[in-house]
């Protein structure tokens, strides 16, 4: 195992099903699968590490697969949405409407009117759409629970995407919270408190506990001038997972030991019926999930071995490196041989590419994997969150793959 491939640990099972078995049930290839038993392991070590009294909320964009947030809504206390057809996956799990709360800039009316009907806590995002939900709560003859999202006025380092601090599309500016509190005052409408998210995965304990302080001693501030005690406080999540072999793993003890103490000097205290909600998306589900393809052919062109898969960046897009990336890095990649008998393989150097026709289509460079054969499967790790649905499906108009959760 070179550099490449050394160090992450690489899942040739989903569940108790090998991947060459799966591969054989599932019936074609590619295809995503998602292992439950991991999910559940994830989110009892976040149980476990962080204090009882925090919420867990999964955010439902990193993987809406009906089925994973149906065994997400069992396992964690709240659901976070961001558009309609989120909102529906989410309610449609049993999930209590009064725990799902909808984040995002740009909801539309329709959006709004469909979250007040269902009885959702809605994030508000600006000034306008404060308005347009008022509006459609009053036509409604209903009182919204509303919280409001905040654009902090510190930046959070060491965050894979920045969306907090400084000019964002995302929340309302700290310092024009309390003018839009004020405009809501005398309006027909429950602001129960706030949501801050600074930023999405961040491998850094240490950062994380300090965006958390940061985050309770804005809250603090601006909870003066809420009309009443606050009830909601989302602080936000960003806990990211190793995806190259240079990343470690986020420190969970730390990141619980000081959310612990935080909550013990400053939030209890000061806030004492807040509900304090920690909002995760990848974390939860991005190691628990694989991208299964076959090799459809081998070849070498001037000294370099291809190895063609059936799949590429239209089903798994961060793979190639294309989602927001700034240097492009393999994700953990392994071959498992489509025939029962594995015997002694050799190592060799390989480009595996999809089956798109792009050079962007890139989903190992350089990579050592035990030699594969075509009709052997290439496996890429870390799949669970922001593969199927945050890529281009559509591009070269191959099928789409099927998803399963084992
Ligand atoms: C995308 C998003 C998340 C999830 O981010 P992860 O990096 O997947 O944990 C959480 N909260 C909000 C508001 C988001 O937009």
């Amino acid at each position: 195992m070179t550099s490449e491939t050394a160090g992450r640990a690489r899942r040739d099972h989903v569940g108790d099903v090998p991947v060459r078995m799966l591969a054989e049930r599932v019936g074609s290839t590619p295809f995503f699968a998602y292992d439950r038993a991991a999910i559940d392991a994830r989110v009892a070590a976040l149980r476990s590490a962080l204090p009882g009294d925090v919420q867990l909320s999964y955010a439902v964009k990193a993987n809406p697969m009906p089925a994973v947030v149906q065994h997400l809504a069992r396992a964690v206390d709240a659901l976070d949405v961001a558009s309609g057809a989120e909102m529906r996956v989410a309610l449609d799990t049993g999930t209590a409407p009064g725990a799902v709360s909808f984040a995002g800039p740009g909801k539309s009316v329709a959006e709004l009117t469909q979250a007040v009907a269902a009885g959702v806590l809605v994030e508000i995002e600006s000034p306008l759409e404060a308005e347009r939900l008022v509006e459609a709560a009053d036509r409604l003859g209903i009182r919204p629970r509303v919280a409001v999202r905040v654009n902090p006025d510190f930046e959070v380092k060491g965050s894979g995407m920045r969306m907090g601090g400084g000019a964002q599309q995302f929340g309302v500016d700290a310092e024009t919270v309390p003018m839009l509190l004020k405009t809501l005052h005398d309006r027909d409408v429950e602001v129960a408190g706030f949501h801050v998210f600074s930023g999405s995965q961040n491998l850094h304990a240490e950062i994380l506990a300090e965006a958390q302080e940061r985050t309770v001693d804005l809250v603090l501030r601006l909870s003066d001038d809420l009309p009443a005690a606050m009830t909601y406080l989302n602080i936000g999540g960003g806990f990211g997972i190793p995806y190259y072999t240079q990343d470690q793993p986020l420190d969970l003890a730390t990141v619980g030991s000081r959310l612990e103490s935080l909550m013990a000097t400053r939030v209890r205290p000061s806030l004492p019926s807040a509900q304090v909600v920690i909002e995760l998306g990848r974390y939860l589900v991005g190691e628990a999930g694989v991208y299964v393809t076959r090799v459809v052919d081998r070849k070498i062109s001037r000294g370099k071995t291809f190895l063609v898969v059936d799949g590429g960046m239209h089903h798994q897009l961060a793979a190639s490196g294309n989602f927001g990336q700034v240097i492009r890095r393999n994700y953990p990649i392994s071959v498992v041989a489509a025939g029962a008998g594995e015997g002694e393989t050799a190592v060799e150097t390989v480009q595996v590419v999809g089956c798109l026709c792009t050079p962007l289509d890139l989903l190992g460079d350089r990579v050592s994997l035990p030699r594969a054969e075509v009709g052997d499967l290439v496996v890429v790790h870390q799949a669970g969150a922001y593969g199927l649905t945050a890529s281009p499906t559509a591009f070269l108009s191959h099928p789409v793959p099927l998803e399963v959760l084992v």
